[in-house]
C-alpha cells in the first residue's frame, strides 16, 4: 500500500522558516532552559507519518501540524513569524481538506513517537494569537 504524505509537506511549506543570518549570534549561543529545549525536542520527533490522522475520526492533522509548530514556537530561534506560520500552516491544512479536532485523543494514542495532545493547545494559542493580532491591525487601519 502507498500513503500518500505530499499533504503534509505542503502544510509544512506553507510554514515556511526565515531565518536572519546575518549579524546575529549563533543559534547554540542563545540560552534555552533544559526544560523548554527538550519540549521543543519532543515536538520535533514527530516523523510525519499520518498515524495520527488515520486513527482520527473526523481525520484531523492537528497533531502533525500541532507538533510542527511547536518545534519551532518553542524556541527563541522560532519566534520569529510564528504567528504567520500558525496561520498559514492551519490555512494549508483546511485547504488539504482535513477533519476539525472533537478531543478524542486517539491521535496520541496511536502516535507512534509519543506526541502529546498539548502540541494542539499549543497550536491553538499561535493561531488565536495570530488571528487576534490580525483583528487588531485591522481595527486600527493598519495593513
Ligand atoms: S502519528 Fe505522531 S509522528 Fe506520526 S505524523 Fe502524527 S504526530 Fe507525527
Amino acid at each position: 500500500m502507498i500513503v500518500d504524505r505530499t499533504a503534509f509537506d505542503r502544510i509544512q511549506q506553507a510554514g515556511g522558516y526565515v531565518m536572519n543570518t546575518g549579524g546575529v549570534p549563533d543559534a547554540n549561543a542563545i540560552p534555552i532552559s533544559k526544560h523548554v529545549a527538550e519540549e521543543a525536542f519532543d515536538s520535533a520527533s514527530c516523523i510525519g507519518c499520518g498515524a495520527c490522522v488515520a486513527a482520527c475520526k473526523n481525520s484531523s492533522a492537528v497533531l502533525f501540524v500541532g507538533a510542527k509548530i511547536s518545534q519551532f514556537a518553542l524556541l527563541p530561534q522560532g519566534k520569529v513569524e510564528h504567528k504567520e506560520r500558525a496561520e498559514k500552516m492551519v490555512a494549508q491544512m483546511d485547504a488539504e481538506g482535513f477533519g476539525s479536532c472533537t478531543n478524542t485523543y486517539a491521535c496520541e494514542a496511536e502516535c507512534p513517537k509519543g506526541i502529546k495532545v498539548t502540541n494542539i493547545a499549543r497550536l491553538n494559542r499561535e493561531y488565536l494569537g495570530s488571528m487576534l493580532t490580525s483583528y487588531q491591525v485591522e481595527r486600527q487601519g493598519g495593513d
